[in-house]
């Protein structure tokens, strides 16, 4: 694989899901508003201090709620499949991320032209992920209405704890469609923002793009867009402080920094929670392979912070051991 010349001042910045709803919250215009702001000033530190930052973010509660909103009114208004509803969540995250952005980037003393990018994302439509789909999207069923959707809209269901839930193919991303649009901008001086929720998963079909049903991770759809804008330094904001080594057991341990062969060996020996800290943890490896410096994983609100080193878990390459 070739690795690009990365830059030194670019970083990519991947929201997790608390950047945009906390744990406990209904997920009101107002509170969904009130949390971007915060982030969005986060954001704008990074920039005060010389980043030059493409930003990416997670879309889970959010594209679930547009899913249930078109159930329910099913009989009133026809529904739209995943993907549009994917790029729907797109479009209200990346409005609100953008103006919030807009404005903290103002009040801050380092004014920026900000735009949010509907993307889509190439995937493989023999990705083996589509015969075997994991992740879960929209809301919880009886058993008996999952039975009815599994006949009636061919819907994978899996039981869960508080009832049954669809789930769909998690298919890797390939390629970021939008890539020569984004890296333009980001060349301008644009402070973008782009695959949302891990953009939405098209194919080629008969030479024509088309959406697929499928829900691409958002940290390894943030690596891709790292690689296309050729990111020195890979930010991934979540709700824990650092990257733990036997999470959830007696004897867990926090990591400060690991090496890519660190990495691959803790990942392998299963460290990292499948669908969480997993992908976050494979799409640091790939950054790093594919010419990154330095990945990190860090809670919200410690960014410059653990870009300084002084939070968080770096993941570095095999050289920078010591
Ligand atoms: P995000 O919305 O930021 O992507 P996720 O829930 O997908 O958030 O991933 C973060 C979560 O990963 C943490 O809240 C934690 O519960 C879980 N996790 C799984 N394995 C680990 C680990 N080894 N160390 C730390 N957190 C882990
Ligand atoms: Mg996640």
């Amino acid at each position: 694989m070739d690795r690009y010349e990365s830059r030194a001042d670019t970083v990519v910045v991947a929201l997790g899901g608390n950047a945009i709803l906390q744990a406990g919250q209904r997920g009101t215009a107002a509170e969904q508003m009130a949390n971007v702001r915060t982030t969005a000033f986060e954001i704008a530190n990074l920039v005060a201090a010389g980043w030059r930052v493409v930003v990416t973010h997670g879309n889970g509660p959010q594209v679930g709620n547009i899913l249930l909103q078109n159930e329910e009114a099913q009989h009133t208004v026809p529904p739209m499949p995943l993907d549009i509803c994917g790029a729907e969540s797109q479009g209200m995250l990346g409005y609100m991320i953008a103006q919030a952005l807009g404005s903290a980037l103002a009040a801050r003393g380092v004014p920026r032209p900000v735009a949010a990018i509907i993307t889509q994302v190439m995937v493989d439509p023999h990705d083996p992920a589509f015969s075997n789909p994991t992740k879960p999207v929209g809301r919880f069923y009886p058993e008996e209405e999952a039975e009815r959707l599994k006949t009636e809209r061919g819907w994978t269901m899996k039981k869960t704890d508080k009832g049954w839930r669809r789930v769909v193919a998690s298919p890797d991303p390939l390629a970021i469609v939008e890539a020569a649009a984004i890296e333009r901008l980001v060349d301008a001086g644009v402070v973008v923002v782009a695959s949302g929720g891990g953009g939405v998963p098209v194919v080629v079909r008969d030479g024509t793009l088309v959406g697929v049903e499928g829900v691409i991770d958002k940290d390894l759809a943030g690596q891709r867009l790292a690689a296309d804008v050729r990111a020195g330094y890979f930010l991934i904001l979540t709700d824990v402080p650092r990257v733990k080594l036997f999470y959830g057991q007696p004897n867990e341990m926090e990591l400060a920094q690991l090496t890519v062969s660190e990495a691959k060996a803790y990942l392998a020996a299963g460290h990292f929670g499948v669908g969480s800290m997993a992908p976050k943890i494979q799409a640091a490896i790939r950054f790093l392979e594919a010419g990154g410096r330095e990945a990190v994983i860090a809670a919200l609100g410690a960014g410059i912070a653990a870009l300084e080193g002084r939070a968080g878990t770096r993941i570095v390459p095999d050289e920078s051991n010591g």
